[in-house]
């Protein structure tokens, strides 16, 4: 097995690895099962030729990395961004399987991504690369083999257009193959707040931990997407302070507290610019990162915290939303500051755990009430942040190492008893 030197903590695929290694040695994990595991299953690159509204013909780059069937189908969401990369994408699928496992669902991992930046992209030109780019995946796709779902620069709509062109190839309706779907195509109730529900469960249980309240407690999100403004106002309804909020264009800071419903309407409604909100002082991105708080939640993108900056992180809890938010160098700074760190793995697992009850649902026809869905998400993360504790404590290791090693042993427990096809 390797070590950590010389690595490039920027490359998220080299980060995740290390933190495998890490938690696999600290296993005792035999040598075969680590190489075995370590690796993705397959990886698929697809040249995804689309008619632009102009005329012009446009040739994008598509990938899927389905890294590991152990323990069910690929589970994992397809991002659309100008900086896909496919060590990226293979790092994002090695998350899918780990978090699916530490959450206990019966899924492995993928993740996919298109090189293109939809916000230069007509409804027309997205859907026709959407449609692609399924087409040429149709044969490795399926409820019993793997399981798209949205991430960023992707959502419900592009979700359905996946759904309706596998459809058209197999000649039935198939709402299992994808999920993230809208509620009235099989979508489930409370798919489209569960990340963000997810991680508001996961800091309330780590308040509780720790001895502290939620009345006053000072959050702060990087982000206000999907994730990010949904967490925003899960916590602002439950009485959190969320004093700092920021997205791609800047950050807004107030620390009596940010008006969230109100932040909301401006940006998701009204479609304004968050910085221009009236409610708070202007900041930068990156900065609101680095003011003190007690909870803060990155639910942007990746390598926000790193070893050039985590001694400026002043929070007691750091929850994350986004997947690698943090590199694998800055994970022992934050050690050395006692920061409790929920990591990605555990933290943001509500979004796939609701992504596994739309694919029984569908699979059952019929649909369970939203409470039912947010009870039984409530259940999983709870349950899932005990046995992270647990583990955490029985090995003496931090949070994160603790999520890779109760997930690696459940992935390799199924694998031992499948054993290897020759
Ligand atoms: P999104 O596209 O809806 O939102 C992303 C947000 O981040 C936007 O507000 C954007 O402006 C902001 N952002 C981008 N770059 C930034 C920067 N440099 N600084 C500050 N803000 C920046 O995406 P999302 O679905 O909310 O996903 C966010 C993160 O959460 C991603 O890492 C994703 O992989 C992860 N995640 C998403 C889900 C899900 O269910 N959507 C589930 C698990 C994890």
């Amino acid at each position: 097995m390797g070590t950590q030197t010389a690595i490039n903590e920027y490359n998220v695929y080299e980060s995740a690895e290390a933190r495998f290694e890490i938690a696999a040695r600290k296993l005792g994990l035999e040598e075969g099962l680590y190489k075995y595991l370590k690796y993705p299953n397959k990886e698929i690159t697809v040249y995804i030729p689309v008619i632009m509204d102009d005329g012009r013909l446009e040739v994008f780059i598509g990938y899927r990395v389905q890294h590991s069937l152990v323990r069910g189908p690929c589970k994992g969401g397809i991002r659309y961004s100008p900086q896909v990369t496919l060590d990226e994408v293979r790092a994002l699928a090695s998350w899918m399987t780990w978090k699916c496992a530490v959450v206990n669902i019966p899924f492995g991992g993928a993740k996919g991504g298109i090189i293109c930046d939809p916000e230069k992209l007509s409804a027309a030109e997205l859907e026709r690369i959407t449609r692609r780019y399924t087409a040429e995946l149709s044969e490795w796709l399926g409820p019993d083999r793997d399981v798209p779902a949205p991430d960023l620069g992707t959502d419900e709509q592009i979700m359905a257009w996946i759904m309706d062109t596998y459809s058209m190839h197999v000649r039935r309706t198939v709402t299992g193959v994808v999920t993230g779907k809208p509620v009235d195509l099989g979508g489930s109730r409370g798919r489209r707040e569960a990340t963000g529900r997810g991680l508001l469960i996961i800091t309330n249980r780590a308040l509780a931990r720790l001895g502290m309240k939620i009345s006053g407690c000072r959050v702060i999100i990087q982000g206000f997407g999907n994730v990010g403004a949904t967490v925003a106002r899960l916590m602002h309804e439950s009485g959190y302070r969320v004093i700092g909020v920021s997205d791609i264009h800047g950050g807004l800071y107030n620390e009596n507290g940010i008006d969230i419903s109100a932040l909301y309407d401006w940006v998701h409604g009204q479609k304004k610019l968050l910085v221009d909100f009236p409610g708070g002082e202007r900041t930068t991105a990156d900065e609101i990162l680095f003011r003190p708080c007690d909870v803060l939640i990155p639910a942007a993108i990746e390598n926000q915290i790193t070893s050039a900056n985590a001694h400026r992180v002043q929070c007691r809890i750091l929850c994350e939303g986004a997947n690698g938010p943090t590199t694998v160098l800055a994970d022992d700074i934050l050690d050395r500051k006692g920061i409790f760190v929920m990591p990605d793995i555990l933290a943001n697992a509500g979004g796939v755990t609701v992504s596994y009850f739309e694919w029984v649902q569908d699979r059952q026809g019929m649909f369970w009430r939203e409470s039912v869905v947010n009870q039984r998400l409530q259940e999983v993360m709870e349950h899932s942040f005990d046995e992270v504790l647990q583990y955490a404590e029985t090995h003496r290791v931090n949070n994160r190492i603790a999520a890779y090693m109760l997930a690696i042993d459940r992935v390799a427990k199924a694998l031992r008893l499948r054993g290897i096809y020759a």
